[in-house]
């Protein structure tokens, strides 16, 4: 009798998470890799081009390309 319950990761792959940060001055977008405690909303420091405050807009997961 075989159990039909996939296991969590095997059948979707491996996804990498992204921040979104963006000042809210210039507009300038950055995207770097999802570190814990990140959230949208949260603030994110100074923007390299004009100093104005950057704020993190989005959080998403893509999925791990095997292109290699
Ligand atoms: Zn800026």
């Amino acid at each position: 009798m075989a159990t039909m319950i996939p296991s969590i990761g095997e059948k979707r792959g491996k996804q990498i998470v992204y921040t979104i940060e963006e000042c809210m001055s210039c507009g300038e977008k950055k995207k770097r890799a999802f570190t814990l405690g990140d959230y949208v909303y949260k603030k994110g420091g100074q923007c390299n081009k004009c100093s104005g405050s950057i704020l993190i807009t989005m959080i998403y997961a893509e999925p791990m390309k095997a292109t290699q």
